[in-house]
């Protein structure tokens, strides 16, 4: 642990150390965990950043039913395209990261369309990924994470 000169936010005290170390994390990789530690009152802090060696971009196809169980790990950084259903996630404040499998990352876009305004589009939407969610829609997902911690897996 390194001494600082940083308040702790909890008891004001300056009396903050901090300390970093790795842990592998199933499915995300090596991760540098770094962390400080009030040496009066035991507030802590934590801060994660991950190395994934995962190939940079990656796509799959939907082609049945049984591909809706393909899991997938989306880092914060990620970009997601379904261009046949018109759905985009981009890194942002609202980013994320998840562990889930198609029919999961479905669901999600599903509970995030009532935040667009065009209802017409939204419904069209809406229609699409239902008749995904069934297996009556082909599509693809790809994925885009400069930092290599997104991924398929594929068993
Ligand atoms: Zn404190």
């Amino acid at each position: 642990m390194d001494e600082t000169d940083i308040a702790c936010p909890a008891c004001s005290e300056k009396s903050m150390e901090k300390g970093m170390d790795e842990l592998d994390i199933p499915h995300f990789g090596n991760v540098i965990h770094y962390y400080m530690r009030c040496k009066k009152c035991g507030y802590r802090i934590n801060d994660f950043a991950f190395q994934g060696n995962f190939q940079k971009e990656d796509s799959v196809e939907i082609r049945e039913k049984k591909d809706l169980d393909i899991k997938l790990v989306r880092g914060s950084g990620a970009t997601m395209l379904i261009p046949e259903l018109g759905l985009e996630l981009y890194p942002g404040p609202l980013a994320e990261s998840f562990i889930t499998n198609v029919e999961g990352l479905l669901n999600r876009f599903l509970k995030l369309l009532p935040l667009f305004e065009d209802r017409k589009k939204v419904e069209e939407i809406e229609r699409k990924i239902k008749d995904a969610v069934e297996g009556k829609l082909r599509f693809t997902i790809s994925m885009s994470d400069p930092s290599g911690v997104s991924h398929f897996i594929r068993d």
